[in-house]
């Protein structure tokens, strides 16, 4: 036997060995970068991969960032192999020397880094492509080591990694993607997704929104729910108000749906007055569909919300059916002149809450709507004795008045425009249920 024959049945029988894939039950991941470190850009990856493997019921206990220096990534990837299934690398692929991924991968594995031809091709082909010469360094992405396999990238020059390797008696992966957020995500997704096996427990996950109620509140109303571990509840402070999310693991879709029910109908029940939406609802498009289905027109005045109201629903697609347009107003001669009677006109006590009032009528006379609404704040910005910006929103509704008054604690500007702005979309959403 020619020793050529016997080098390829040596390579048939680690590939028989390697045939069956495991389960990866979990995962670890790992960007690279001394950027990440500095905080010069945000490593967006890895809450990426950690939502893709979330979704696919692989547990993540550990993530971190190291900096690119070799003796800190060697150390990180041995640690991984020790403690979990799959390690998921990302960054350090480039062909400059600070890109030390392959070279610490090869190092903790014992392994030497040799130029793959196949791999090689691709790389001048690539170039020459693109009429680029090729510099030498950038042969450094076409190493390989025995334990690994190319990952395609036709985004980038650099193939991914997907290494297969033993600890602790079991076998263990290690992949490495490139940084750039659209080569890694089409090269998780269409090269590594299909090469692993991930368990067959399925996750089902819903997201419920409110307003209204901060996150202490929401907390406290499930507290007995949310110190469970399967289904989860977990709550999010967010932009549009607080967000619960249910989340169950099981071994089919329905039997973790099943499992989440009785947790998602006590949400339902406890938060019942609060609760907008769910999963991919936004409060603006649900406004402007409700008076597309209740035949209705809708116009704004915006003094305190400084136009973000109106920048908000009409940002909605084909929202000018329904949403007529606003005025952005705060000095007292313009309010006169769009028919808002001054502070001295109104009843001493009751003054701002009138002016809202005579401000969401006077957006109702002057687009010609059936609603009018107006935000406000008293004396057009005063700080409170506790430090609150008060702000008051008026809806005029079929010559209806409803007023809402609330406290903004002291924050920037445009953090309580948005606040007030989401607070005036929920009262629209449920003066129009
Ligand atoms: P690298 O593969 O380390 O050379 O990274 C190339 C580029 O990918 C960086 O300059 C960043 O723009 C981007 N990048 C790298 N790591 C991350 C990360 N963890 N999150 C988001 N972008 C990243
Ligand atoms: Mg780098």
């Amino acid at each position: 036997m020619c020793l050529k024959t016997v080098f390829t049945r040596h390579l048939l029988d680690l590939r028989l060995v390697f045939s069956t894939m495991p389960t990866i039950r979990n995962a670890e991941l790992l960007s690279i970068g001394t950027e990440l470190l500095l905080g010069e850009i945000v490593d967006t990856n890895s809450a990426w991969l950690a939502t893709q493997l979330a979704e696919r019921s692989v547990d993540v206990f550990w993530s971190q960032r190291v900096g690119d220096n070799l003796e800190r990534i060697v150390h990180a990837i041995t640690q991984a192999l020790e403690r979990s299934d799959m390690l998921v690398v990302c960054g350090g692929l480039g062909p400059t020397d600070d890109d030390m991924t392959r070279e610490a991968i090869a190092s903790v594995l014992d392994e030497s880094l040799i130029v793959n031809p196949t791999l090689e091709h691709e790389l001048r082909e690539r170039f020459s492509r693109f009429a680029r010469h090729m510099p030498e360094q950038n042969l450094k992405q076409a190493w390989l080591i025995p334990s690994a396999e190319a990952l395609a990238n036709p985004l980038g020059t650099a193939p991914g990694w997907l290494v297969r390797t033993n600890r602790a008696g079991r076998e263990r992966f290690i992949i490495a993607l490139p940084g750039p957020p659209r080569e890694l995500k089409r090269m998780w997704q269409q090269e590594v997704l299909p090469r692993l096996t991930l368990p067959e427990s399925t996750f089902y996950v819903r997201q419920y929104k409110t307003q209204e109620i901060g996150e202490s509140g929401v907390a406290e109303a499930l507290q007995d729910l949310t110190k469970a571990r399967n289904p989860t509840v977990a709550t999010y402070a967010r932009r549009d108000g607080v967000h619960i999310r249910v989340a169950a693991k099981a071994e089919s879709e329905a039997e973790a749906r099943d499992l989440a029910a009785p947790a998602e109908r006590a949400v339902e029940e406890r938060l019942k007055p609060h609760i907008w939406g769910t999963d991919e609802d936004e409060l603006a498009p649900l406004v402007i569909e409700m008076l597309k289905v209740k035949g209705k027109s809708l116009a704004s005045f915006e003094a305190a919300s400084g136009g973000r109201l109106s920048k908000t629903l009409s940002d909605v697609p084909n929202a000018n059916s329904v949403y007529r347009g606003g005025v952005v107003a705060w000095s007292t001669g313009t309010m006169q002149a769009l028919g808002v009677p001054s502070a001295e006109q109104m009843r001493p006590g009751n003054a701002t809450r009138e002016m809202t009032i005579a401000m969401a009528k006077a957006a109702c006379h002057l687009f010609g709507s059936e609603l009018g609404i107006a935000t406000n704040i008293p004396g057009h910005g005063a700080v409170s004795q506790q430090g609150d910006d008060q702000a008051l929103i008026a809806l005029e509704i079929c010559e209806e008045s409803v007023v809402k008054e609330l406290s903004l604690p002291h924050a920037d500007q445009p953090w309580r425009r948005e606040r007030l702005t989401y607070a005036a979309l929920f009262l629209l959403w449920r003066q129009l249920q």
